[in-house]
């Protein structure tokens, strides 16, 4: 049977010889609410065609599977993927770190309003985690929530948000305990840092001091011959803030930021809230792609489709591209700050889509309390040493300053031919949860020494898997660590099967390209995964799938019982009745 593109439920209903309402209550079971009168996509009418037994093809499309396209198509496609690779500058994403008091808030509101003064960035009037500023006709994106704990935590739960730190050190002050602890938090985590030495006003402020303790910290300003930027600041007056701003404008064109709008959304969750009037709103951070109203999207162990969207100045907006923060309304659920987000575009197999994620994402949180532990033993190759030296990441914690000094002597001797210790942290003072948070976040091992396990942090160690040593004499600390690095093995590359198509029919897509048309017989295959071509259960072929569509559009992921389109990257000898087994490989530690 062949259906329009798009119908009334009227036309469907009489192609189908049933009664309207029996249309009606299909269409209802499926979540759609339509009238006899009411258009239907033909997405929609297949799906109630087929619920009742037909197998319909749209109109003038032949079969179901095809994904037709003309040469000259294929040919704009391969451009778009082109662009895509490359991607737009998008703007610095930036968070203020620093030791209490030092003025992190208050230069986050300077900012703000310096802005807003001078009419560059409208009326901003919401807080909503993070605000846009214009700076030089382009934007710098700032995240609300100061600090190095907000800042870890994120990346503990695998977000990468941060693109600049700014380490907020007061003139009159100096470093402190929480200035070292958010410098090793930053350098644990390889992001840009940007010194801002504010108070300046105040006139006990020293500048030059903060400079010669920051050295000591081993980040060397430029004046000093390093090539760390320091601006001194003064968030009251307001006096630097411009040129802070400017630097770090230079600071993100070194890190080369790159987005593409052109693509389904990713992102990240800055925060959640449930709103009286509104419902659960959550503000993202737009990172990859753009987000749109009407997508269905997925959040941590919620989603939804997109409701509406608000920016940072409380209007109302269409779409969101990268670096981007907005509030999405439309979710289900709460989502928790520092869960991913995606978007699957209108279709309504993106809502099927939804419901196997949540599904699996409910799962894996009950399921039995299961919490991954964080492997801490991992092999860590560091990308510049040809070597490929192996590092073992250790958080320090002693009694006093003194043998943080002994310590950091003993463990640095540890260098084997093997691997190394990488003290990501070394202090005096109790294990805290920031500790908890660095270590969950780089996989690191904490070792206290004559001191104190603090009770958040313990409840938070044993939540996320992180190993904690405590000891009383310096030597069996050091043996610990010794065996563990001992026990640093090489990763391994090991595969894993995601799932398995039938081909069911072959398009040519151009001269070179072409298409198998797929019924998903179990799993789910993503783009950019590896797939192998089996014919008769030998591999007769195999490349990455490099297209995907489930009708005519682009799809993300496919799952099990569904029918797509996808072509593999290098191979076009598909025949009818091949199998496809798709996969990708982990790197595990044996
Ligand atoms: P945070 O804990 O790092 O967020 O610090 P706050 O922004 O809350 O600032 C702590 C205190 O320092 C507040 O009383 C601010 O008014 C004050 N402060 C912040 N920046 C400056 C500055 O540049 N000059 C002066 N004189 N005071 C400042």
């Amino acid at each position: 049977m062949e259906l329009p593109g798009t119908m009334t439920v009227q036309e469907l209903t009489a192609r189908l010889g049933m009664e309207g309402v029996e249309v009606i209550k299909q269409l209802m079971r499926n979540g759609v609410m339509a009238n006899l009168t009411q258009a239907i996509d033909y997405e929609t009418a297949a799906l109630i065609a087929s619920e009742f037994g037909y197998q319909p093809t749209e109109e003038g499309k032949g079969p179901r599977l095809v994904v037709v396209e003309t040469e000259e198509e294929a040919e704009e496609g391969e451009e778009e993927e082109e662009k895509e690779r490359k991607g737009e500058t998008r703007a610095p994403v930036v968070t203020v770190l620093g030791h209490v008091d030092h003025g992190k808030t208050t230069l986050l509101d300077r900012v703000r309003e310096t802005r807003v003064a001078e009419g560059e960035a409208g009326g901003i009037t919401q807080h909503i985690g993070a605000y846009r500023v214009k700076v030089q006709g382009r934007e710098i994106t700032f995240l609300d929530t100061p600090g190095h704990e907000a800042f870890t935590a994120m990346r503990a739960r695998g977000a990468r948000v941060t693109d600049i730190a700014v380490l907020v050190v007061a003139a009159d002050d100096g470093v402190m305990p929480q200035t070292v602890e958010a410098i090793d938090h930053v350098k644990a985590a390889g992001v840009p840092m940007v010194i801002a030495i504010n108070k300046i006003d105040r006139p006990n402020a020293n500048v030059e001091r903060v400079k010669t303790q920051l050295m000591e910290q081993g980040l060397v300003v430029e004046e000093f011959g390093g090539e760390v930027i320091a601006v001194p600041v003064s968030a009251a007056t307001g006096e630097g803030v411009e040129l802070l701003l400017e630097n770090l404008l230079l600071v993100a064109d070194l890190a080369d930021l790159k987005g593409e709008r052109d693509r389904l959304a990713e992102g990240v969750v800055l925060e959640a809230h449930v709103d009286r009037t509104r419902g659960p709103v959550a503000t993202v951070l737009v990172q990859n792609g753009t987000l749109r109203v009407g997508d269905a999207v997925v959040a941590g162990a919620t989603g939804g489709r997109v409701k509406a969207l608000w920016n940072d100045q409380g209007e109302r907006v269409e779409e969101a591209g990268p670096s981007e923060p907005v509030e999405v309304l439309g979710l289900d659920g709460l989502a928790e700050a520092g869960d991913t987000l995606e978007a699957f575009g209108g279709g309504r197999e993106a809502r099927n889509l939804v419901e196997t994620r949540q599904k699996a994402a409910a799962a894996a949180k009950g399921g039995s309390g299961q919490v991954v532990r964080a492997p801490i033993l991992e092999e860590i190759y560091t990308e510049d040493s040809p070597t490929q030296m192996r590092e073992l990441p250790v958080i320090v914690k002693t009694d006093v300053q003194g043998t943080v000094e002994a310590m950091r002597a003993a463990l640095g001797q540890l260098t084997t031919k093997e691997g190394r210790v990488r003290i990501l942290h070394a202090a005096a003072g109790s294990i805290n949860e920031s500790d908890i948070l660095l270590a969950t976040a780089s996989r690191a091992m904490v070792i206290g020494f004559n001191t104190r396990l603090e009770a958040g942090a313990k409840a938070l160690a044993e939540e996320a898997g992180v190993e904690i040593q405590q000891h009383e004499v310096i030597y069996t600390a050091i043996d610990v660590v010794e065996r563990a690095l001992g026990g640093l093995r090489k990763p391994e590359e090991q595969e894993v099967v995601d799932g398995h198509a039938e081909v069911r029919a072959v398009f040519s897509m151009g001269r070179r390209q072409k298409i198998a048309g797929c019924y998903m017989t179990d799993g789910a295959v993503r783009r950019n995964v590896m797939a192998r071509v089996l014919r008769g259960g030998e591999e007769v072929g195999a490349g990455r799938v490099t297209s995907l569509k489930r009708f005519k559009d682009d799809a993300r992921e496919v799952t099990a019982g569904l029918e797509c389109g996808l072509g593999l990257e290098g191979y076009a000898g598909f025949e009818e009745g091949d199998q496809l087994e798709f996969y990708h490989t982990e790197t595990v530690l044996r």
